[in-house]
């Protein structure tokens, strides 16, 4: 590693047990952030990954989706760490299924996991940012997001609103030194894509102009220039990391 651009940085991520989580939460690492990461049930994953990484990280079971655990894991992890400078909302889920047959239940689900939680995690932050006069907010969008996507009605909503909201807390913070978001993956190999069947595979692979999926760690390369004084002064944009899918 040629230069740390985290160090002296506390970086809270949301759902860092697995797929592009565990990759920012480890490449956070390398590059000198102490790093608070969220789970949901992995708990032994996320304890082992914790461990392994060492001091200075730290795993913490909490829902993204509810209000009152956002708040209390926000204060614990001041407590533990201090401040926080960064924050991820990464975590997501997905309940893929055609609009006739999408259950009130399966909307609910993704809207609340997925968007519900970066009102919920940006609410608690916000204070503590502002009073640093700093900060960086990263939200885990999509591609889908942006020009969406047929069987994911629930899905590319949540990550559409994720895209609306970034852009208006970078308006409503940007003066006081906060910087806030938007990342949108293409398809990167995850757990979360392995669900995929092989037509839908086929037919993205099809779009993308590099003919390859990404990688986890491709999309934490670009979480650290977020997170990082490299990019201090982009806010309000929304990045899209897909090989060239989104062109
Ligand atoms: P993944 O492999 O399925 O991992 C999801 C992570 O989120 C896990 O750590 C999981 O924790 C956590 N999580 C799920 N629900 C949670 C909740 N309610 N509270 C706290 N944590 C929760 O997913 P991924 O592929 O890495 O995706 C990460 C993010 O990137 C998501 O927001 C996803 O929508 C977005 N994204 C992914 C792709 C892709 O191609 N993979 C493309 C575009 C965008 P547990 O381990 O405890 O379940």
């Amino acid at each position: 590693m040629s230069k740390q651009l985290l160090k002296g940085k506390v970086a809270l991520i949301t759902g860092g047990s697995r797929g592009i989580g565990a990759a920012i939460v480890k490449a956070y690492v390398a590059h000198g952030a102490k790093v608070a990461f969220t789970y949901r049930s992995s708990a032994e994953k996320a304890n082992a990954m914790a461990t392994e990484l060492g001091d200075g990280v730290k795993a913490y079971a909490s829902d993204a989706a509810s209000f009152s655990a956002a708040e209390a894991l926000v204060n614990e992890v001041v407590k533990d760490f201090g401040s926080i400078d960064i924050l991820i909302n990464n975590a997501g889920i997905t309940k893929d299924t055609l609009m006739l047959r999408m259950s009130e239940q399966q909307w609910d689900e993704v809207i609340e996991t997925n968007l519900k939680s970066v009102f919920n995690m940006t609410k608690q932050i916000l204070r503590p940012m502002l009073k640093a006069r700093s900060g960086s907010i990263i939200n885990m969008s999509s591609v889908v997001g942006v020009f969406g996507n047929a069987g994911q009605a629930n899905y590319a909503a949540s990550k559409a609103g994720i895209i609306g909201f970034s852009k208006s807390i970078a308006k409503e913070v940007g003066s006081r030194g906060i910087r806030c978001n938007a990342v949108a993956p293409g398809f990167i190999e995850t757990d979360m894509t392995d669900e995929l069947d092989e037509k839908t595979r086929e037919a993205f692979l099809s779009g993308i102009p590099m003919k390859r999926l990404g990688k986890a760690e491709e999309v934490a390369d670009l979480c650290v220039f977020l997170g990082s004084d490299m990019s201090k002064y982009i806010t309000g944009q929304v990045l899209s990391i897909c090989g060239g899918l989104n062109t």
